[in-house]
């Protein structure tokens, strides 16, 4: 298993998030991400809109998505 943190994932807090997997991971935080949106939390709605702005086109998606995978390879095992 890996941790990663909300804020690691492009969220605003340090929740963190354990799994396998960096799909897994990355689904974990979307839902955390829906939770908070429901709430209408100002900091993840805003990470949010910054997210949305970085991810708007296939490129952005892809970049963002592999850097993310990369920072999750390097992370050592629980
Ligand atoms: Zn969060």
């Amino acid at each position: 298993m890996k941790t990663m943190s909300c804020k690691e994932l492009g969220g605003a807090c340090y929740q963190k998030f354990s799994a396998n997997t960096f799909e897994e991971i990355a689904a974990l935080s979307k839902e955390h991400g829906k939770k908070m949106f429901q709430k209408k939390d100002a900091e993840h709605l805003n990470a949010m809109q910054q997210m949305r702005s970085l991810v708007k086109d296939t490129d952005g998606m892809k970049k963002w998505y592999e850097e993310r995978k990369k920072v999750f390879d390097s992370l050592p095992e629980d």
